[in-house]
């Protein structure tokens, strides 16, 4: 693993004798990514790829916890499909846990939701160019484009990223580069700039028209996002988690859990999280340890986990009668529900939970 006290040094190193100039580029697997790989491929650079996890990827949680769709294609996870595809060696780096900080403390702010992505890009950069260093890259490039991005992608927070990043000079944008001052790798003729591009905006039809060149057709919607923190719906569960703690913190079971099921807070001090399929409900079954756990007993309905501050019967009992209501009983008078908690299970027969006693505040 990369070690933070490189991270500020910007010392150069010049490729020794004949050997092909190496770059590594950040690569998420989306369309921009995949092009400024093969920019410099053409060039005849000899490209490595590192991709980041977070916690926070969509791609490669969400496609395994609800039941598939009919006729929907396997889940993948696009930098490994692209590398793949691009024939680059792609380093899979967990960078999850010192992730945090840059989450619940970000120096420069949130984007819409909860979304660091100025500290997000600076922390990345930041690693990609000490692995770059310690495994022979001579630069790093990015497939960025100039305000393609709100928050990151702009002419005044790219000075902002390279500088606090200690990267000045040696991250190299090739499908934005001919609006960029010049890079040391162009500088020195590693690369020739006459052969990058120069998009900017929101617009994708360059990116289109130029992986039709390449022959690239085969690569993610844009619309689909990729990290939880720009999704508003995710934002205000994570939240509601902060509110409840009385601080910015998450576990990695925390960040899992949000990304599945119903959550429900009834009371301040405790909240359910209602399976919506037999995929969440074996998902959300690994969790079981430490929390409430509802079922039904004899229909089927969704497993419900209740976590929080829970010890009291009035609670289990509403919580009860919220996950009857989501199960095939919910227009029955009495529906029985099983409630294991400390190793007890306990039977309750209630009445679901009308649609007009569960207010849309509930709804987390
Ligand atoms: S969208 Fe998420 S992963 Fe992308 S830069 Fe922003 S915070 Fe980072």
């Amino acid at each position: 693993m990369v070690d933070d006290s490189e991270i500020m040094t910007t010392t150069p190193f010049v490729p020794a004798g004949n050997r092909p100039i190496r770059a590594l580029g950040l690569l998420s697997g989306g369309l921009d990514s995949t092009l400024a790989v093969r920019l410099l491929q053409e060039q005849g650079i000899e490209v490595g790829c590192v991709n980041f996890h977070t916690g926070f990827c969509i791609q490669s949680h969400t496609g395994a916890m609800r039941n598939p769709r009919e006729g929907a294609p396997p889940p993948r996870h696009d930098a490994l499909h692209a590398a793949q595809t691009l024939g680059v060696k792609l380093h899979l780096i967990d960078i999850a846990s010192d992730y945090v900080r840059i989450v619940t403390h970000p120096k420069h702010g949130y984007g819409k939701n909860l979304n660091p992505c100025l500290d997000c890009k600076i922390f990345m950069v930041a690693k990609a160019w000490a692995m770059a260093k310690e495994l022979g890259y001579d630069f790093i490039f990015s497939g960025e484009v100039l305000g393609q991005r709100p928050m990151s992608q702009r002419r005044d927070t790219f000075p902002v990223i390279d500088r606090e990043a200690g990267v000045a000079g040696w991250l190299l944008r090739p499908l934005t580069a001919l609006r960029m001052p010049e890079t040391e790798p162009e500088k020195r003729g590693w690369v020739d700039r006459t052969r990058l591009e120069g998009f900017s905006g929101r617009g994708r039809k360059p990116q289109m028209a130029l992986a039709k060149k390449f022959a690239i057709n085969d690569y993610p919607s844009p619309a689909g996002g990729c990290c939880f923190l720009t999704d508003e719906n995710y934002a205000r569960k994570l939240r509601d988690l902060w509110a409840f703690r009385q601080q910015r913190e998450y576990s990695m079971e925390d960040i899992l859990l949000l990304k599945a099921g119903r959550h429900i807070r009834p009371a301040p001090h405790f909240k359910l999280i209602v399976g919506r399929d037999q995929t969440e409900n074996r998902f959300l079954s690994g969790f079981r340890k430490g929390r409430v756990v509802i079922q039904t007993r004899n229909i089927a309905g969704p497993l419900t986990l209740m976590e929080g501050e829970v010890s009291s019967r009035e609670d289990r009992l509403l919580a009860c009668r919220i996950a009857a209501r989501y199960s095939k009983g919910k227009e029955s008078s009495k529906v029985a529900m099983s409630v294991e908690y400390e190793g007890v299970t306990e039977v309750m027969e209630v009445f679901p939970l009308p649609a007009h006693e569960l207010p849309d505040q509930w709804h987390v």
